[in-house]
């Protein structure tokens, strides 16, 4: 699994940054966090391909996050998609995709599958094959989710003293174990199940993604223990009043919330479009005085996720 930042922008689109966008590829699969507006160009740009888009989870409905999806639904209709496309996102998602469509004329050679945040509605939002995407309110000026992606615990490792021990001899027995298959043993004939020869269950992958919104629960549980987690570092410090008022945060309130969830790598993303991409570089100082392993995104960066262990 590895992340694409398409772009780390914030407000509106820029010369030098279009609003932020992250892409996750898994096993040849592919989806996207959040789609503003000309989005498709990053595609383009980073010859990233669309036809393999499982899924666009959404964040809330402020330009900057939605107004790209149009263009994406259209550029993965060129690719001549043989699977649906799943839209996850905030109450008004599916309205505002089906009046956009019916508006322009536009039919999609694909269908759209829903799936709308409601009061009451359980933790996972949708389930990515084996991985399941949780969505976590957060406090923005409109209603905003966060999102976490968690792939299902690993086996434990494999202990050949163990299977020394019980007498299996080394082969194909040792394969199905470690793939989670009982085998006959050889010479007893008893049933080794594979827990008799594997360690404790090991976590899988978690990416976070979460943008314009204060520092809240929400946050914290969305970006609790991530792996790579984006997370929004709109202004300097210097704007802390403008930050607080506008709901958004500075980059010292991203990374000391992420520092305080024990997220493992941060990447600060939705960068004012009053800073200059020269002016990332002091952004960053200032993060890292709180988070020194921590990164200002920048657009068509590759984020590889190494397994936990
Ligand atoms: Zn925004
Ligand atoms: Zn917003």
């Amino acid at each position: 699994m590895d992340c694409v930042l398409l772009a780390s922008g914030g407000m509106m689109p820029m010369p030098e940054r279009l609003p932020t966008s992250v892409l996750v590829r898994r096993d040849g699969h592919m989806m996207m966090f959040d789609a503003g507006e000309g989005i498709q160009l990053a595609l383009k740009r980073g010859a990233l391909g669309i036809r393999a888009l499982d899924a666009v989870a959404i964040t809330h409905l402020h330009a900057d996050h939605v107004l790209g999806l149009p263009g994406v639904l259209m550029f993965r209709a060129q690719s001549d998609p043989t699977e649906p496309l799943t839209v996850i996102g905030p109450p008004g998602i599916e309205r505002f995709v089906q009046h956009t469509l019916e508006d322009l004329h536009y039919h999609l050679n694909f269908d759209i599958e829903f799936v709308e945040w409601r009061e009451g509605a359980p933790a996972t939002a949708w389930r990515w094959h084996d991985a399941a995407l949780f969505w976590h309110e957060l406090e923005h000026s409109t209603f905003c989710l966060g999102y976490r992606l968690e792939e299902p615990p690993r086996p434990g490792k494999f202990s050949t003293e163990k299977a020394h021990a019980l007498g299996i001899p080394t082969g194909p027995s040792y394969g199905k174990l470690q793939s989670g298959q009982d085998i006959i043993h050889p010479t007893t004939g008893e049933i080794v199940r594979p827990r008799d020869v594997l360690g404790h269950p090991r976590r899988g992958r978690i990416v976070a993604y979460c943008t314009d919104t204060r520092p809240c629960d929400g946050l914290s549980t969305a970006i609790a223990g991530a792996d790579l987690a984006f997370v929004e570092g709109m202004f300097g410090p210097e704007h802390e009043t403008e930050a607080s008022e506008k709901k958004h945060m500075t980059v010292l309130e991203a990374t000391r919330a992420a520092k305080n969830a024990g997220a493992s790598r941060v990447v600060l993303v939705h960068i004012s479009p009053r800073y200059a991409l020269s002016e990332e570089v002091r952004l960053e100082a200032q993060a890292r005085t709180v988070l020194p392993s921590c990164s200002v995104g920048t657009a068509l960066s590759c984020y590889e996720i190494p397994l936990p262990d």
